[in-house]
């Protein structure tokens, strides 16, 4: 069987960036950049006051200071400031021509309506100079960039407005198996609840792309067939839960099989996941999750969501954080990577949840990140770093 890394290569191979278009601004959050972003002018603008206060120049400080005009933001001073001269100034009003300074209204006093006088606190020049942050024409965002709110404000700034992403892969989302029933229904005996399809549902979304939901397909090998004939035709990325490992009535890999699905992988030395299944026809991809709801989540975090980012022009790296353990964690066996839910502490220590195996998805909803354990150890110690890839 396939170790998890050869398998993310070898799945992670396949994603490519689908093509760009633009959005407007209201509709960038969660895109890649497709293009490189420059500055039209510099930022700020001008000198600008950091400060409530009056602008000043420094070798007069120590003087009585007559104030000569007063700038509200968004105003151009109407006057050059002299010598033992000030004027009344607004944080984020432009510093006239002359200043040097802005003393902070907390750091005077006055004397009579048009003199001041320095307490002598002072030492910033509380001025943000032109051009301190980004100078006109600058590169301020990249190609390959995900765009946050922080990069929202930047594009926001430069004029940005209808940046330049890579488009998003259309998903379908689809679950199998006699015993689901839909989550507003109460379960008859030996029924379930179909939560894998709206967990995955979530988890796509939360990468800004918008599924569809195909519902629940029977264990029945003729429904399943013509639900993923069509599906191959009309999305890019389908996500099947259920039906993947060696049941009798597992018939995902022979139904993809029949439909000319190149499967690629279906395996791994993984928990949970192991019987996880990859495949491919012209372009169009199918993951077949492990019905368990630890395994359907656990695999979308850390296979079908890094394809996907790919597919969405990022670059598929995972992200981990290397943290001490709190305690020690022991496990039996040790034949296969193992992913397990954990916390972080305040003091950046990890410590596992309390996790019954691949049905307690509930564990989950405590976690803050999964942990791995390396195929082939049986014992991280207290204080030992492990790589814990954030929720
Ligand atoms: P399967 O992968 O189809 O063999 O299912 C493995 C286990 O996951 C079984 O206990 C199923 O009842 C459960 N399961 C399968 N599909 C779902 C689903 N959509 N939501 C919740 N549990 C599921
Ligand atoms: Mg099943």
């Amino acid at each position: 069987m396939m170790l998890f890394e050869e398998g993310f290569e070898k799945i992670i191979g396949y994603a490519h960036p689908l093509g760009t278009e633009r959005v407007d601004l209201l509709h960038a959050i969660t895109r890649t950049l497709a293009d490189d972003v420059c500055s039209d002018i510099s930022m700020p603008p001008f000198n600008k006051s950091a400060m409530d206060g009056y602008a000043c120049r420094i070798v007069d400080i120590k003087n009585l200071l007559q104030v000569i005009e007063e700038i509200p933001a968004g105003t151009v001073p109407a006057k050059k400031i002299g010598v033992n001269q000030c004027a009344r100034i607004m944080t984020g009003a432009m510093v006239p021509e002359g200043a040097d300074m802005v003393v902070m209204k907390e750091y005077i006093e006055k004397i009579g309506p048009d003199h001041i006088l320095c307490t002598p606190e002072n030492s910033n020049t509380n001025i943000c100079y032109l051009g301190e942050d980004v100078k006109a024409g600058e590169q301020v965002l990249k190609k390959g960039d995900f765009i946050t709110p922080a990069h929202v404000a930047i594009l926001a700034s430069v004029g940005g407005v209808d940046p330049l992403v890579y488009n998003k892969p259309t998903v379908a989302i689809l679950s199998t198996g006699d015993e689901l029933m839909e989550p507003d229904e109460i379960p008859g005996i030996s029924k379930i609840r179909n939560s894998n399809s709206f967990q995955l549902l979530a988890q796509t979304q939360q990468l800004g792309v918008t599924p569809e939901y195909l519902g629940i397909v029977p264990d029945d090998e003729v429904l399943l067939k013509n639900m993923l004939e069509m599906a191959l035709e009309k999305f890019q990325v389908i996500l099947i839960s259920g039906g993947v490992s060696v049941g009798d009535f597992d018939f995902v890999p022979k139904i993809l099989k029949q439909l000319d699905v190149n499967i690629h992988v279906h395996g791994m030395e993984v928990k949970p996941g192991k019987h996880l299944l990859f495949g491919e026809r012209a372009n169009h991809f199918v993951f077949g999750l492990p019905g368990n709801p630890v395994s359907s989540f656990v695999q979308f975090e850390v296979l079908v969501k890094p394809f996907l980012m790919a597919m969405m022009g990022n670059s598929a790296t995972k992200s981990c954080l290397y943290l001490p353990l709190e305690e020690d964690y022991v496990r039996k066996k040790g034949d296969q990577l193992f992913f397990v839910p954990v916390t972080i502490t305040g003091q950046g220590t990890v410590l596992p949840v309390e996790y019954h195996g691949s049905a307690h998805i509930h564990a989950y909803t405590r976690a803050q990140g999964i942990m791995e354990i390396p195929k082939g150890v049986f014992i991280l110690k207290k204080g030992e770093i492990a790589c814990v890839r954030p929720l």
